[in-house]
Protein backbone atom coordinates (compact mmCIF):
# COMPACT_ATOMS: atom_id res chain seq x y z
CA UNK A 1 0.00 0.00 0.00
CA UNK A 2 1.15 3.43 -0.64
CA UNK A 3 2.15 5.49 1.86
CA UNK A 4 1.17 9.32 1.93
CA UNK A 5 4.66 11.55 2.58
CA UNK A 6 3.26 13.58 5.08
CA UNK A 7 -0.30 13.22 7.01
CA UNK A 8 -2.82 15.12 5.44
CA UNK A 9 -4.43 18.39 8.13
CA UNK A 10 -7.51 18.68 7.84
CA UNK A 11 -9.27 22.08 9.50
CA UNK A 12 -12.56 22.90 9.84
CA UNK A 13 -15.05 24.17 7.23
CA UNK A 14 -17.06 27.19 8.11
CA UNK A 15 -18.19 29.98 6.07
CA UNK A 16 -15.81 29.04 2.84
CA UNK A 17 -12.80 28.93 4.30
CA UNK A 18 -10.43 26.63 6.36
CA UNK A 19 -10.23 27.48 10.22
CA UNK A 20 -8.93 26.04 13.52
CA UNK A 21 -10.98 24.14 15.89
CA UNK A 22 -11.43 26.38 18.96
CA UNK A 23 -10.16 23.02 20.61
CA UNK A 24 -6.99 23.27 18.82
CA UNK A 25 -7.16 19.56 18.91
CA UNK A 26 -7.29 17.08 15.72
CA UNK A 27 -7.67 13.45 15.49
CA UNK A 28 -6.11 10.63 14.33
CA UNK A 29 -7.64 9.29 11.13
CA UNK A 30 -6.57 5.51 10.24
CA UNK A 31 -6.38 3.72 6.89
CA UNK A 32 -8.25 0.21 7.81
CA UNK A 33 -6.65 -1.67 5.87
CA UNK A 34 -3.26 -1.67 7.29
CA UNK A 35 -4.13 0.86 10.97
CA UNK A 36 -1.56 3.65 9.45
CA UNK A 37 -2.72 7.29 10.00
CA UNK A 38 -3.88 9.29 6.55
CA UNK A 39 -4.89 12.26 8.04
CA UNK A 40 -4.97 14.86 11.43
CA UNK A 41 -8.52 16.13 11.46
CA UNK A 42 -9.76 19.06 13.69
CA UNK A 43 -12.24 17.67 16.35
CA UNK A 44 -14.84 20.71 16.42
CA UNK A 45 -17.23 21.23 19.61
CA UNK A 46 -20.03 23.21 20.48
CA UNK A 47 -18.18 26.29 20.26
CA UNK A 48 -17.44 25.69 16.49
CA UNK A 49 -21.12 24.86 15.93
CA UNK A 50 -22.30 27.86 16.87
CA UNK A 51 -19.81 29.95 14.61
CA UNK A 52 -20.92 27.29 11.59
CA UNK A 53 -24.73 28.02 13.20
CA UNK A 54 -24.09 31.84 12.61
CA UNK A 55 -22.29 31.26 9.33
CA UNK A 56 -25.46 29.84 7.67
CA UNK A 57 -28.29 31.99 8.80
CA UNK A 58 -26.29 34.81 7.46
CA UNK A 59 -25.82 33.24 4.34
CA UNK A 60 -29.33 31.79 4.35
CA UNK A 61 -31.60 34.33 2.99
CA UNK A 62 -28.99 35.02 0.04
CA UNK A 63 -29.19 31.29 -0.89
CA UNK A 64 -32.71 30.62 -0.49
CA UNK A 65 -33.97 34.02 -2.61
CA UNK A 66 -31.59 33.36 -5.05
CA UNK A 67 -33.53 32.92 -8.45
CA UNK A 68 -33.87 29.20 -8.35
CA UNK A 69 -32.65 27.98 -11.61
CA UNK A 70 -29.38 29.88 -10.65
CA UNK A 71 -29.56 27.43 -7.78
CA UNK A 72 -29.86 24.93 -10.01
CA UNK A 73 -27.08 26.34 -12.46
CA UNK A 74 -24.63 25.99 -9.41
CA UNK A 75 -25.23 22.55 -8.33
CA UNK A 76 -25.09 21.47 -12.00
CA UNK A 77 -21.84 22.65 -11.88
CA UNK A 78 -21.22 21.17 -8.57
CA UNK A 79 -21.83 17.94 -10.27
CA UNK A 80 -19.65 18.19 -13.27
CA UNK A 81 -16.83 19.48 -10.66
CA UNK A 82 -17.34 16.02 -9.04
CA UNK A 83 -17.26 14.30 -11.89
CA UNK A 84 -13.92 15.97 -12.98
CA UNK A 85 -12.64 14.83 -9.52
CA UNK A 86 -13.63 11.64 -9.28
CA UNK A 87 -11.00 9.89 -9.40
CA UNK A 88 -9.41 11.64 -6.63
CA UNK A 89 -12.75 11.39 -4.67
CA UNK A 90 -12.59 7.69 -5.41
CA UNK A 91 -9.25 7.22 -3.85
CA UNK A 92 -10.15 9.16 -1.15
CA UNK A 93 -13.10 7.26 -0.15
CA UNK A 94 -11.51 3.88 -0.93
CA UNK A 95 -8.75 4.74 1.46
CA UNK A 96 -10.48 6.51 4.44
CA UNK A 97 -13.41 3.80 4.78
CA UNK A 98 -11.64 0.49 3.48
CA UNK A 99 -14.11 0.23 0.34
CA UNK A 100 -12.97 -1.52 -2.80
CA UNK A 101 -11.92 1.05 -5.21
CA UNK A 102 -14.09 -0.67 -7.92
CA UNK A 103 -16.80 -0.72 -5.97
CA UNK A 104 -16.48 3.34 -5.45
CA UNK A 105 -15.70 3.69 -9.13
CA UNK A 106 -18.99 1.88 -10.25
CA UNK A 107 -21.48 2.37 -7.26
CA UNK A 108 -20.66 5.19 -4.75
CA UNK A 109 -19.82 8.35 -7.07
CA UNK A 110 -21.84 7.43 -10.05
CA UNK A 111 -24.88 7.58 -7.48
CA UNK A 112 -23.35 10.85 -6.11
CA UNK A 113 -23.12 12.31 -9.32
CA UNK A 114 -26.34 11.48 -10.35
CA UNK A 115 -27.70 12.83 -6.79
CA UNK A 116 -26.53 16.01 -7.49
CA UNK A 117 -28.01 16.64 -10.91
CA UNK A 118 -31.11 14.67 -9.80
CA UNK A 119 -31.79 17.72 -7.64
CA UNK A 120 -30.56 20.30 -9.49
CA UNK A 121 -32.88 19.87 -11.54
CA UNK A 122 -35.70 19.86 -9.11
CA UNK A 123 -34.10 23.64 -7.98
CA UNK A 124 -36.63 25.25 -10.20
CA UNK A 125 -39.33 23.29 -10.17
CA UNK A 126 -40.44 23.23 -6.67
CA UNK A 127 -44.20 24.30 -7.03
CA UNK A 128 -46.89 25.55 -4.78
CA UNK A 129 -50.50 25.20 -5.75
CA UNK A 130 -53.62 27.96 -6.29
CA UNK A 131 -56.17 26.70 -4.44
CA UNK A 132 -59.30 28.00 -4.82
CA UNK A 133 -61.54 28.18 -1.84
CA UNK A 134 -63.81 31.16 -2.29
CA UNK A 135 -64.46 33.69 -5.34
CA UNK A 136 -63.15 36.91 -3.33
CA UNK A 137 -60.16 35.64 -2.33
CA UNK A 138 -56.67 34.73 -4.62
CA UNK A 139 -55.34 31.51 -2.26
CA UNK A 140 -52.33 29.68 -2.73
CA UNK A 141 -49.28 27.70 -1.39
CA UNK A 142 -45.48 28.43 -1.10
CA UNK A 143 -42.58 25.67 -0.49
CA UNK A 144 -40.24 27.79 1.82
CA UNK A 145 -37.49 26.43 2.72
CA UNK A 146 -36.71 24.86 5.30
CA UNK A 147 -33.67 27.05 6.77
CA UNK A 148 -30.47 25.42 8.59
CA UNK A 149 -29.96 22.41 8.23
CA UNK A 150 -27.86 19.79 10.52
CA UNK A 151 -26.79 16.94 8.45
CA UNK A 152 -25.30 14.12 10.67
CA UNK A 153 -23.54 11.47 8.08
CA UNK A 154 -22.26 7.43 8.74
CA UNK A 155 -19.22 5.88 7.51
CA UNK A 156 -20.18 3.69 5.51
CA UNK A 157 -21.21 5.64 2.24
CA UNK A 158 -19.76 8.56 3.40
CA UNK A 159 -19.93 10.78 0.44
CA UNK A 160 -23.57 8.82 -0.77
CA UNK A 161 -25.69 8.91 1.61
CA UNK A 162 -23.81 12.49 3.12
CA UNK A 163 -25.06 13.23 -0.68
CA UNK A 164 -28.46 12.21 -0.44
CA UNK A 165 -28.98 14.80 2.18
CA UNK A 166 -27.08 17.90 1.04
CA UNK A 167 -28.04 17.87 -2.53
CA UNK A 168 -32.21 18.12 -1.89
CA UNK A 169 -31.09 21.02 0.86
CA UNK A 170 -29.49 22.72 -1.31
CA UNK A 171 -31.79 22.46 -4.24
CA UNK A 172 -34.63 23.79 -1.58
CA UNK A 173 -32.72 26.80 -0.81
CA UNK A 174 -31.52 25.28 3.00
CA UNK A 175 -27.64 25.99 4.26
CA UNK A 176 -26.13 23.28 6.17
CA UNK A 177 -23.89 22.43 8.94
CA UNK A 178 -22.53 18.92 8.11
CA UNK A 179 -20.93 16.69 10.35
CA UNK A 180 -19.16 13.69 8.90
CA UNK A 181 -18.47 10.47 10.91
CA UNK A 182 -15.20 11.20 12.71
CA UNK A 183 -13.24 7.71 10.81
CA UNK A 184 -13.96 9.41 7.05
CA UNK A 185 -14.21 12.91 6.72
CA UNK A 186 -11.60 12.92 3.87
CA UNK A 187 -14.33 13.10 0.98
CA UNK A 188 -16.98 15.16 2.08
CA UNK A 189 -14.14 17.72 2.94
CA UNK A 190 -13.51 17.72 -0.72
CA UNK A 191 -16.57 17.75 -2.14
CA UNK A 192 -17.68 20.91 0.04
CA UNK A 193 -14.44 22.67 -1.65
CA UNK A 194 -15.57 21.88 -5.05
CA UNK A 195 -18.78 22.52 -4.22
CA UNK A 196 -17.17 26.49 -3.34
CA UNK A 197 -15.38 26.42 -6.84
CA UNK A 198 -18.91 25.59 -8.46
CA UNK A 199 -20.65 28.72 -6.88
CA UNK A 200 -21.95 27.89 -3.70
CA UNK A 201 -21.61 30.89 -1.76
CA UNK A 202 -19.72 30.85 1.59
CA UNK A 203 -21.75 29.84 4.15
CA UNK A 204 -23.68 27.70 2.99
CA UNK A 205 -22.09 24.37 3.10
CA UNK A 206 -20.62 24.35 6.77
CA UNK A 207 -18.34 21.36 7.77
CA UNK A 208 -17.89 20.48 11.46
CA UNK A 209 -15.55 17.33 11.71
CA UNK A 210 -15.22 16.03 15.35
CA UNK A 211 -16.98 13.54 17.52
CA UNK A 212 -20.67 12.66 17.17
CA UNK A 213 -21.31 13.15 21.28
CA UNK A 214 -19.58 16.82 20.60
CA UNK A 215 -20.38 17.92 17.49
CA UNK A 216 -23.87 15.57 16.65
CA UNK A 217 -24.85 16.61 20.47
CA UNK A 218 -24.54 20.18 19.65
CA UNK A 219 -26.11 20.07 16.40
CA UNK A 220 -29.08 17.79 17.69
CA UNK A 221 -29.57 20.52 20.51
CA UNK A 222 -28.92 23.96 18.46
CA UNK A 223 -31.61 25.95 18.55
CA UNK A 224 -30.37 28.24 15.30
CA UNK A 225 -30.99 24.10 13.47
CA UNK A 226 -34.83 23.96 11.97
CA UNK A 227 -33.87 19.90 10.60
CA UNK A 228 -31.77 17.31 11.62
CA UNK A 229 -31.28 14.58 8.73
CA UNK A 230 -29.96 11.47 10.35
CA UNK A 231 -28.36 8.12 8.72
CA UNK A 232 -26.85 5.42 11.47
CA UNK A 233 -27.92 3.55 14.57
CA UNK A 234 -31.30 3.47 16.01
CA UNK A 235 -30.02 4.73 19.56
CA UNK A 236 -28.13 7.75 18.64
CA UNK A 237 -31.74 8.44 16.60
CA UNK A 238 -33.61 7.86 19.93
CA UNK A 239 -31.32 10.69 21.24
CA UNK A 240 -32.02 13.09 18.37
CA UNK A 241 -35.56 12.32 18.51
CA UNK A 242 -35.49 13.43 22.03
CA UNK A 243 -32.83 16.48 21.51
CA UNK A 244 -34.95 17.93 18.90
CA UNK A 245 -37.91 17.94 20.45
CA UNK A 246 -36.26 21.30 22.24
CA UNK A 247 -37.30 23.79 19.56
CA UNK A 248 -39.50 21.20 17.54
CA UNK A 249 -36.75 20.60 14.54
CA UNK A 250 -37.87 18.68 11.81
CA UNK A 251 -36.54 15.16 11.94
CA UNK A 252 -35.36 12.68 9.27
CA UNK A 253 -33.82 9.55 10.31
CA UNK A 254 -32.73 6.44 8.30
CA UNK A 255 -31.42 4.29 10.62
CA UNK A 256 -30.32 -0.02 10.89
CA UNK A 257 -32.22 -2.85 9.24
CA UNK A 258 -31.81 -6.90 9.72
CA UNK A 259 -33.34 -7.54 6.14
CA UNK A 260 -35.09 -10.68 5.20
CA UNK A 261 -34.54 -12.21 1.40
CA UNK A 262 -36.93 -14.82 0.89
CA UNK A 263 -35.82 -17.80 -1.40
CA UNK A 264 -39.15 -19.98 -2.52
CA UNK A 265 -38.10 -23.58 -3.60
CA UNK A 266 -39.24 -22.38 -7.41
CA UNK A 267 -36.81 -19.69 -7.68
CA UNK A 268 -34.06 -19.40 -9.97
CA UNK A 269 -31.66 -20.67 -6.88
CA UNK A 270 -28.06 -19.73 -8.77
CA UNK A 271 -29.40 -16.10 -9.53
CA UNK A 272 -30.91 -16.09 -6.08
CA UNK A 273 -27.60 -17.01 -4.32
CA UNK A 274 -25.58 -14.88 -6.44
CA UNK A 275 -27.46 -12.03 -5.28
CA UNK A 276 -28.32 -13.33 -1.72
CA UNK A 277 -24.09 -13.62 -1.41
CA UNK A 278 -23.83 -9.74 -2.45
CA UNK A 279 -26.89 -8.92 -0.27
CA UNK A 280 -25.23 -9.56 3.12
CA UNK A 281 -21.03 -9.12 1.71
CA UNK A 282 -21.20 -5.99 -0.41
CA UNK A 283 -19.16 -3.26 1.52
CA UNK A 284 -18.47 -6.16 3.84
CA UNK A 285 -21.68 -6.29 4.99
CA UNK A 286 -21.39 -2.80 6.28
CA UNK A 287 -24.80 -1.57 4.86
CA UNK A 288 -28.37 -0.54 6.20
CA UNK A 289 -30.31 -2.73 4.15
CA UNK A 290 -27.78 -5.70 3.97
CA UNK A 291 -29.62 -8.94 2.94
CA UNK A 292 -28.38 -10.34 6.86
CA UNK A 293 -31.29 -13.01 7.26
CA UNK A 294 -31.81 -15.02 4.46
CA UNK A 295 -34.82 -17.38 4.40
CA UNK A 296 -34.92 -20.26 2.23
CA UNK A 297 -37.90 -22.93 1.77
CA UNK A 298 -37.16 -25.94 3.48
CA UNK A 299 -36.68 -28.05 -0.19
CA UNK A 300 -33.91 -25.67 -1.36
CA UNK A 301 -32.51 -25.38 2.48
CA UNK A 302 -29.66 -27.28 2.07
CA UNK A 303 -28.53 -26.40 -1.95
CA UNK A 304 -28.64 -22.73 -0.72
CA UNK A 305 -26.25 -23.32 2.13
CA UNK A 306 -24.18 -25.39 0.60
CA UNK A 307 -24.42 -22.68 -2.64
CA UNK A 308 -24.06 -19.35 -0.36
CA UNK A 309 -21.34 -21.19 1.20
CA UNK A 310 -19.38 -21.97 -1.79
CA UNK A 311 -19.43 -18.46 -2.88
CA UNK A 312 -18.58 -17.08 0.73
CA UNK A 313 -15.09 -19.02 -0.07
CA UNK A 314 -14.41 -17.38 -3.28
CA UNK A 315 -14.73 -13.89 -2.36
CA UNK A 316 -11.61 -11.97 -2.26
CA UNK A 317 -10.64 -10.11 0.88
CA UNK A 318 -7.97 -7.82 0.72
CA UNK A 319 -6.33 -4.39 0.20
CA UNK A 320 -8.98 -2.06 -1.21
CA UNK A 321 -6.83 -0.24 -3.37
CA UNK A 322 -6.41 -3.71 -5.44
CA UNK A 323 -8.39 -3.56 -8.79
CA UNK A 324 -9.81 -7.28 -8.01
CA UNK A 325 -10.57 -7.29 -4.62
CA UNK A 326 -13.80 -8.45 -3.75
CA UNK A 327 -14.21 -7.24 -0.10
CA UNK A 328 -12.48 -4.96 1.72
CA UNK A 329 -11.72 -4.78 5.39
CA UNK A 330 -14.03 -3.54 8.30
CA UNK A 331 -13.87 0.49 8.98
CA UNK A 332 -12.61 0.40 12.37
CA UNK A 333 -11.11 -2.47 15.40
CA UNK A 334 -14.67 -1.55 17.33
CA UNK A 335 -16.38 -2.36 13.98
CA UNK A 336 -14.26 -5.35 13.61
CA UNK A 337 -15.10 -6.13 17.58
CA UNK A 338 -18.32 -6.48 16.97
CA UNK A 339 -18.44 -8.80 14.53
CA UNK A 340 -16.40 -10.77 16.05
CA UNK A 341 -18.14 -10.94 18.83
CA UNK A 342 -21.61 -11.69 16.95
CA UNK A 343 -19.94 -14.43 15.22
CA UNK A 344 -19.27 -16.21 19.07
CA UNK A 345 -23.30 -15.18 20.02
CA UNK A 346 -24.36 -16.84 17.10
CA UNK A 347 -22.07 -20.12 17.72
CA UNK A 348 -23.01 -20.22 21.49
CA UNK A 349 -26.74 -20.14 20.86
CA UNK A 350 -26.26 -22.98 18.95
CA UNK A 351 -26.24 -22.04 15.35
CA UNK A 352 -24.16 -23.89 12.89
CA UNK A 353 -20.97 -21.59 11.02
CA UNK A 354 -20.19 -23.08 7.99
CA UNK A 355 -17.62 -20.78 6.68
CA UNK A 356 -15.93 -17.52 7.77
CA UNK A 357 -16.06 -15.53 10.62
CA UNK A 358 -12.32 -15.57 11.34
CA UNK A 359 -10.11 -12.15 11.69
CA UNK A 360 -7.71 -12.36 8.49
CA UNK A 361 -4.06 -11.17 9.45
CA UNK A 362 -3.16 -9.13 12.52
CA UNK A 363 -2.98 -6.32 10.72
CA UNK A 364 -5.81 -4.04 8.96
CA UNK A 365 -9.91 -5.34 10.36
CA UNK A 366 -9.96 -7.72 7.84
CA UNK A 367 -12.81 -10.65 8.80
CA UNK A 368 -13.58 -13.41 6.30
CA UNK A 369 -16.87 -13.40 4.97
CA UNK A 370 -19.22 -15.93 7.44
CA UNK A 371 -22.30 -17.91 6.90
CA UNK A 372 -24.09 -19.17 9.54
CA UNK A 373 -26.71 -22.04 8.78
CA UNK A 374 -29.80 -23.49 10.97
CA UNK A 375 -30.31 -20.16 12.22
CA UNK A 376 -33.29 -19.97 14.66
CA UNK A 377 -35.99 -16.67 14.52
CA UNK A 378 -35.44 -15.70 18.02
CA UNK A 379 -31.37 -15.80 18.30
CA UNK A 380 -29.61 -12.90 18.63
CA UNK A 381 -27.97 -13.04 15.23
CA UNK A 382 -31.04 -13.33 13.50
CA UNK A 383 -32.93 -10.59 15.49
CA UNK A 384 -29.66 -7.84 15.98
CA UNK A 385 -28.03 -6.22 13.30
CA UNK A 386 -24.49 -6.99 13.05
CA UNK A 387 -23.61 -4.66 10.30
CA UNK A 388 -20.59 -7.38 8.88
CA UNK A 389 -19.94 -9.80 6.82
CA UNK A 390 -22.27 -12.48 8.74
CA UNK A 391 -24.98 -14.16 6.93
CA UNK A 392 -28.13 -16.09 9.10
CA UNK A 393 -29.49 -18.68 6.84
CA UNK A 394 -33.36 -19.75 8.36
CA UNK A 395 -35.64 -22.59 6.65
CA UNK A 396 -39.46 -21.50 6.30
CA UNK A 397 -42.17 -24.21 5.43
CA UNK A 398 -44.23 -22.24 3.45
CA UNK A 399 -45.59 -17.89 2.62
CA UNK A 400 -47.11 -17.63 5.61
CA UNK A 401 -44.18 -18.90 7.62
CA UNK A 402 -42.35 -16.75 5.18
CA UNK A 403 -43.86 -13.92 5.56
CA UNK A 404 -44.23 -14.18 10.19
CA UNK A 405 -40.28 -14.81 10.51
CA UNK A 406 -39.14 -11.86 7.91
CA UNK A 407 -41.47 -9.22 9.52
CA UNK A 408 -40.73 -10.63 12.92
CA UNK A 409 -37.81 -8.00 14.03
CA UNK A 410 -38.04 -4.41 15.40
CA UNK A 411 -36.52 -3.34 11.50
CA UNK A 412 -38.44 -2.38 8.17
CA UNK A 413 -35.42 -0.93 5.91
CA UNK A 414 -35.74 -3.68 3.14
CA UNK A 415 -36.19 -7.01 2.33
CA UNK A 416 -35.90 -9.47 -1.22
CA UNK A 417 -38.04 -12.38 -2.59
CA UNK A 418 -37.42 -15.06 -5.07
CA UNK A 419 -40.29 -16.95 -6.81
CA UNK A 420 -41.17 -17.66 -10.28
CA UNK A 421 -44.70 -17.72 -9.49
CA UNK A 422 -45.82 -13.96 -9.74
CA UNK A 423 -49.16 -14.60 -7.66
CA UNK A 424 -47.00 -15.22 -4.79
CA UNK A 425 -43.96 -12.37 -5.41
CA UNK A 426 -46.99 -9.91 -5.30
CA UNK A 427 -48.52 -11.30 -2.81
CA UNK A 428 -45.66 -11.27 -0.62
CA UNK A 429 -44.40 -7.73 -1.68
CA UNK A 430 -47.23 -6.51 -0.37
CA UNK A 431 -47.65 -8.82 3.30
CA UNK A 432 -43.79 -7.53 3.82
CA UNK A 433 -42.77 -5.07 6.58
CA UNK A 434 -40.30 -3.09 4.88
CA UNK A 435 -39.34 0.42 3.13
CA UNK A 436 -38.38 -1.37 -0.11
CA UNK A 437 -38.88 -4.75 -1.54
CA UNK A 438 -36.97 -6.36 -4.39
CA UNK A 439 -38.25 -9.21 -6.22
CA UNK A 440 -35.92 -11.31 -8.09
CA UNK A 441 -33.00 -8.99 -7.24
CA UNK A 442 -31.36 -7.06 -4.06
CA UNK A 443 -29.93 -3.88 -3.31
CA UNK A 444 -30.96 -1.47 -5.90
CA UNK A 445 -31.53 1.71 -4.40
CA UNK A 446 -31.93 4.98 -6.61
CA UNK A 447 -32.26 8.15 -6.03
CA UNK A 448 -35.34 9.01 -7.65
CA UNK A 449 -37.35 5.81 -5.03
CA UNK A 450 -38.41 6.82 -1.99
CA UNK A 451 -35.72 5.38 0.83
CA UNK A 452 -36.24 4.76 4.01
CA UNK A 453 -38.09 2.59 7.14
CA UNK A 454 -40.44 2.50 10.22
CA UNK A 455 -39.74 1.20 13.53
CA UNK A 456 -36.34 0.89 14.21
CA UNK A 457 -35.65 1.56 10.67
CA UNK A 458 -36.16 5.05 11.04
CA UNK A 459 -38.70 7.58 10.49
CA UNK A 460 -39.82 9.24 7.15
CA UNK A 461 -37.99 9.22 3.66
CA UNK A 462 -35.40 10.41 1.50
CA UNK A 463 -35.29 10.75 -2.07
CA UNK A 464 -37.14 11.74 -5.21
CA UNK A 465 -39.96 14.39 -4.52
CA UNK A 466 -40.41 13.28 -0.43
CA UNK A 467 -37.08 14.81 0.15
CA UNK A 468 -37.97 17.94 -1.48
CA UNK A 469 -41.09 18.16 0.73
CA UNK A 470 -38.73 17.66 3.65
CA UNK A 471 -36.27 20.43 3.42
CA UNK A 472 -39.40 22.34 3.03
CA UNK A 473 -42.47 24.06 4.77
CA UNK A 474 -45.76 25.08 2.91
CA UNK A 475 -47.14 28.14 3.42
CA UNK A 476 -50.71 29.28 2.64
CA UNK A 477 -51.39 32.93 1.55
CA UNK A 478 -54.73 34.37 1.21
CA UNK A 479 -55.42 37.55 -0.77
CA UNK A 480 -58.08 39.50 -0.11
CA UNK A 481 -60.59 39.96 -3.56
CA UNK A 482 -63.14 42.19 -2.05
P1 LIG B 1 -23.62 6.02 15.03
O1 LIG B 1 -22.95 6.22 16.33
O2 LIG B 1 -25.10 6.11 14.96
O3 LIG B 1 -22.94 7.08 14.01
C1 LIG B 1 -23.57 7.70 12.91
C2 LIG B 1 -23.25 9.19 12.91
O4 LIG B 1 -23.83 9.79 14.09
C3 LIG B 1 -21.76 9.51 12.98
O5 LIG B 1 -21.50 10.69 12.26
C4 LIG B 1 -21.56 9.73 14.45
O6 LIG B 1 -20.43 10.49 14.75
C5 LIG B 1 -22.82 10.46 14.82
N1 LIG B 1 -23.15 10.41 16.25
C6 LIG B 1 -22.70 9.55 17.21
N2 LIG B 1 -23.21 9.86 18.42
C7 LIG B 1 -24.00 10.95 18.24
C8 LIG B 1 -24.79 11.74 19.11
N3 LIG B 1 -24.90 11.47 20.40
N4 LIG B 1 -25.48 12.77 18.60
C9 LIG B 1 -25.42 13.05 17.27
N5 LIG B 1 -24.66 12.35 16.40
C10 LIG B 1 -23.96 11.31 16.86
O7 LIG B 1 -23.20 4.67 14.38
P2 LIG B 1 -21.81 3.90 14.65
O8 LIG B 1 -21.52 3.81 16.10
O9 LIG B 1 -20.78 4.49 13.78
O10 LIG B 1 -22.21 2.47 14.14
C11 LIG B 1 -22.96 1.66 15.03
C12 LIG B 1 -24.06 0.96 14.31
O11 LIG B 1 -24.92 1.89 13.65
C13 LIG B 1 -23.62 0.05 13.21
O12 LIG B 1 -23.15 -1.15 13.69
C14 LIG B 1 -24.90 -0.07 12.43
O13 LIG B 1 -25.73 -1.01 13.05
C15 LIG B 1 -25.53 1.29 12.54
N6 LIG B 1 -25.27 2.10 11.33
C16 LIG B 1 -26.24 2.18 10.40
C17 LIG B 1 -26.02 2.88 9.23
C18 LIG B 1 -27.05 2.96 8.17
O14 LIG B 1 -26.72 3.10 7.00
N7 LIG B 1 -28.34 2.94 8.53
C19 LIG B 1 -24.79 3.51 9.01
C20 LIG B 1 -23.81 3.42 10.00
C21 LIG B 1 -24.07 2.72 11.16
P3 LIG B 1 -19.00 9.79 15.09
O15 LIG B 1 -18.96 8.51 14.34
O16 LIG B 1 -18.03 10.79 14.57
O17 LIG B 1 -18.95 9.63 16.54
MG1 LIG C 1 -10.87 6.59 8.17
Amino acid sequence: MNQPSTLQHHDLLIDGRRIRPSSGQYGVDLDPADETPIAEVALGNQADVDVAVAAARKAFDGWANMRAADRGRILYKFADLVEQHQEELVALESRDAGKPVGAVRRQDLPAVIDTIRYYAGWADKINGQVVPVRPDALTYTRREPMGVVGIIIPWNFPLMIGMWKIAPALACGCTLVVKPAEITPLSMLRAAELALEAGVPPGVFNIVTGKGSVVGEAIVQHAGIDKVTFTGSPSVGRGIMRGAAGNFKRITLELGGKSANLIFADANIDAAVRAAASGIFFNTGQVCSAGSRILVQREAYDEVVDKLANRAKTIRVGSPAAADTHMGPLVSSRQMKTVLDYVDIGKKEGAKLVTGGERLGSKGYFVSPAVFADVKHEMRVSQEEIFGPVASVIPFEDEQDAIRIANGTAYSLAAGVWSANITRVHHVANALKAGTVWINTYGYTDIRLPWGGSGDSGLGREHGDTAIEDFTEPKSIWLSLR
